[in-house]
């Protein structure tokens, strides 16, 4: 068995998956790239491999149960072993309550919440027999505080914070832990079209007055996924400049 940590990283294609891809390659371990079409997976698996690390691609959709557990078992079974599993991908269908649609509020709970699960339940059987394992939810500050128009998206990323703190009691003794990171506003495609006004306000909101990067992101999550934080599970940490502090 190749002594290289595989780590499997969700919506590696663009964003904060991709910065978390490139970080957690450039610390050694072997990543695979996920989310939905390879074209653009391929293309940070050469941004990977020309910084001298090691990557591969899996083109899957985390909302389709059957086949994200299937492919999540096919790479640990590939691979030999799954180490780390960085639930990242993640959608909005932004909509007030009272008017937001089955179809708004079942999306978004099947790929930001429901994939992790399902993900966490296929990669378990492996870390378990290794006795080591990392697993890091990607939630945001909208599953702590809420957020006006997030209804779908704040419960699901409220979902994560119940679903990791029970993952991390069940699954601590076998030298496996389960932590969120909660991300602030970062400057990706899915904070790109917020506008002036909207950004003013939340940099203000912030003790750091600049929006996130998502190496900011990745670089809490290369610290949780490492060997030395085997101590620190259950928790939720807010990478957010400051802006919640609770
Ligand atoms: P992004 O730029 O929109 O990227 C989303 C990623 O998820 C893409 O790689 C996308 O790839 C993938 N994805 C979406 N649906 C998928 C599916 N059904 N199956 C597989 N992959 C899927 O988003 P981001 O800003 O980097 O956000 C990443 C995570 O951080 C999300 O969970 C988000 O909720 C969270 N977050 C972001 C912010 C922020 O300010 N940006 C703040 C708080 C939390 P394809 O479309 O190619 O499949």
């Amino acid at each position: 068995m190749s002594e290289t940590r595989v780590a499997v990283v969700t919506g590696a294609s663009r964003g904060i998956g991709r910065a978390i891809a490139l970080r957690l390659a450039k610390d050694g371990r072997h990543v695979v790239l996920v989310s939905r079409s390879a074209a653009p997976l391929a293309e940070v698996k050469s941004a990977i491999e020309d910084g001298g690390g090691e990557a591969s691609v899996c083109a899957v959709d985390v909302g389709e149960r059957a086949a994200w557990g299937a492919a999540i078992e096919g790479i640990a079974k590939e691979r030999g072993r799954l180490d780390i599993l960085v639930n990242n991908a993640g959608i909005t269908r932004d909509n007030l309550s009272l008017r937001m649609s089955d179809e708004e509020w079942d999306e978004v709970i099947a790929v930001n919440l429901t994939s992790a699960f399902v993900a966490i339940r296929a990669a378990a059987r492996s870390m378990m027999k290794q006795r080591f394992g990392r697993i890091v939810n990607i939630a945001s500050t909208s599953g702590l505080v809420g957020n006006a128009g997030q209804a779908n998206y704040a419960a699901a990323k409220s979902g994560l914070l119940g679903l990791s703190k029970t993952i991390a009691r069940e699954l601590g003794g076998k030298g496996i832990t389960c932590n969120v990171v909660a991300p602030g506003f970062i400057q990706t495609d899915m904070t790109a079209n917020l506008g002036e006004e909207i950004t003013d306000k939340v940099k203000d909101a912030m003790a750091i007055k600049r929006l996130g990067e998502a190496g900011d992101i990745a670089a809490a999550v290369a610290y949780v996924t490492s060997d030395e934080a085997g101590f620190l599970t259950g928790q939720v940490i807010a990478v957010d400049g400051g802006m919640t502090m609770c």
